[in-house]
């Protein structure tokens, strides 16, 4: 073993560093990143943070009854109060750390309106917030000395033993092995299990497949929500999203015909959650045998657009769309995992000392299907009880680790090309908005084969293997739920 340390955090999202932060002095903690620090879905979110935190207009009932209506009823009750009653206080303690909300000239936070929302409760920055969150918490990670980061360092294999963990990384082609007491898994959503999808390129669900090669439970991964309006650019896998909040604001949806169609298929119209905008899209683009999708804002003032939204406005620019002036073309894709590692209300998996939070986690807060801006608040809400149950347990007793496991070497076959490309090009198509179950049996074997071609052959540890066995798995189980019919 190189190192061992009370406690290894899988993940530097907003998840990791906020359980990072949420540690005390006494508890060296490894915090590790497989690229650079900033680049994850947490740096990528736009909309903010759902919370009630006035509660003259708003309160807990209305935000767990969204939630809940959201979820399709079929939510965790009890982690969704938890989620909704101790949510404001997470989010008033990143305002204290650093995090840039923007502000009403009383002084209060802005609050914003989202599909879904009953009450205009989304606090932000502009519509970079998720970026002002991971900006600011690094910072301040950065300077507690009992937190030690590594970024561009790749975990590929955990092992359980009696009394932690061993942790295997490669960093700059080296492998080494660090042990814990306690770990947790912060690694993030699943899109790049998708040809098309608004998640960062780390997105390749290998926190998941950690806990699945150790076997912990796994819990609802065909949850998988579509958002009906990302930027529909055909050469570009991560597709950049248009935030709820430009619906929220008043943008409408467009057919190829120029027509809004979103109250023919839900009363809500645009501002119906994702899914059902999504449904309407899909089910639109068959009847006017079109994928031509349109969100309009062209209404509003430009001064007004440019100040809301100046970074989709700006990237907008870039694709050769000036959104004060020009239609958005949009299309629904991959956005967000409702399922994942199963954990109870205090972050635990299944495995004794594994915890899992953010969006690699399954708490049952979103039931079916997430209502928007929760999972940043889900991060924030999970991750500090994390942080404190496995502190708590530290302070008890630091136990031994248990022996170590023969460590395999990292050098092997070159992995061949397409692997990736043919699991994505499935799921794509068996399992989008309008899943298809007359392929779900002959999709589930094709990506069985490839994993077991994964899992049999000795190829070198690189990043491109081992996100590649990640998606394998993470696409072999939303398969095989399909075609078990669970969801
Ligand atoms: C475009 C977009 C917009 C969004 N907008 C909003 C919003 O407005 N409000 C909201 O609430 N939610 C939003 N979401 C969802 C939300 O951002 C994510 O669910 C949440 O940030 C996930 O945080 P996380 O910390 O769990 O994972 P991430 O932020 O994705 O972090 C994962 C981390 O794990 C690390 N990692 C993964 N695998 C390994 C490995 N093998 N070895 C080492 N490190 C590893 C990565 O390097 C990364 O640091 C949005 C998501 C996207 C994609």
């Amino acid at each position: 073993m190189d190192k061992k340390f009370d406690v290894i955090i899988v993940g530097t999202g907003a998840t990791g560093l906020y359980a990072a932060l949420n540690l005390p002095e006494d508890i060296n903690a490894l915090l590790v990143s497989k690229k650079e620090l900033t680049l994850s879905n947490s740096s990528l979110a736009q909309g903010g943070v759902a919370a009630v935190l006035d509660t003259v207009h708003d309160s807990y009932k209305l935000h767990i009854t969204d939630t809940l209506i959201a979820g399709k009823y079929k939510n965790t009750l009890d982690a969704v109060e938890k989620l909704v009653t101790e949510g404001p206080s997470d989010v008033l303690n990143i305002k204290e750390l650093g995090v840039d909300f923007d502000l009403n000239e009383d002084g209060t936070m802005c609050k914003t309106l989202e599909a879904g929302h009953s009450r205009h409760r989304i606090v932000h920055h502009k519509d970079s917030t998720g970026k002002a969150i991971v900006d600011a918490l690094i910072e301040v990670v950065k300077t507690r000395k009992n937190i030690t980061i590594l970024d561009n360092c790749l975990v590929y294999a955990i092992d359980k033993v009696l009394n932690g963990f061993y942790v295997s990384v490669v960093k700059d082609g080296e492998s080494k092995t660090y042990g814990c007491n306690f770990c947790l898994l912060a690694t993030g959503g699943i899109g790049r299990v998708y040809k098309y999808t608004t998640n960062s390129a780390i997105a390749t669900g290998d926190g998941i497949a950690f806990a699945y090669m150790m076997g912990a439970k796994i819990k609802h991964l065909s949850r998988i929500q579509f958002h009906p309006t990302a930027f529909a650019a055909e050469k570009d896998r991560e597709r950049f999203l248009i935030s709820e909040a430009v619906r929220g604001e008043g943008a409408v949806l467009l057919n190829c015909e120029g027509r809004r169609f979103a109250s023919d298929y839900d009363s809500r119209g645009e501002l119906a959650p994702r899914d059902v905008v999504s449904n309407a899209v899909i089910r639109e683009s068959i009847k006017t045998h079109s994928e031509k999708f349109y969100l309009d804002i062209t209404h509003k003032p430009a001064e007004f657009v440019k100040n809301r939204f100046p970074m989709i406005y700006e990237r907008c620019l870039e694709e050769g769309v000036d959104i004060t002036v020009d239609k958005i073309p949009v299309f629904p894709c991959q956005h967000y995992l409702m399922g994942g590692i199963d954990v109870d209300t205090n972050s635990e998996t299944s495995i004794e000392g594994l915890f899992a939070a953010g969006e690699c986690s399954h708490t049952g807060v979103h039931g079916a299907n997430r209502l928007a801006s929760n999972s940043l608040l889900e991060a924030l809400v999970f991750s500090r009880t994390a942080a404190n149950v496995m502190t708590e347990r530290l302070r008890k007793e630091r136990k031994p680790l248990g022996r170590q496991p023969l460590k395999k070497p990292i050098e092997g076959k070159a992995l061949p090309h397409g692997y990736r490309s043919q699991i994505r090009e499935i799921l794509q198509d068996t399992y989008f908005v309008l899943p298809k179950p007359e392929k779900a049996e002959e999709s589930y074997n094709k990506v069985e084969q490839i994993l077991s071609e994964l899992v049999s052959d000795d190829f070198a540890v690189t990043s491109d293997y081992v996100e590649a066995r990640s998606i394998a798995i993470v696409a072999s189980i939303i398969l095989e739920e399909f075609k078990e019919g669970i969801k």
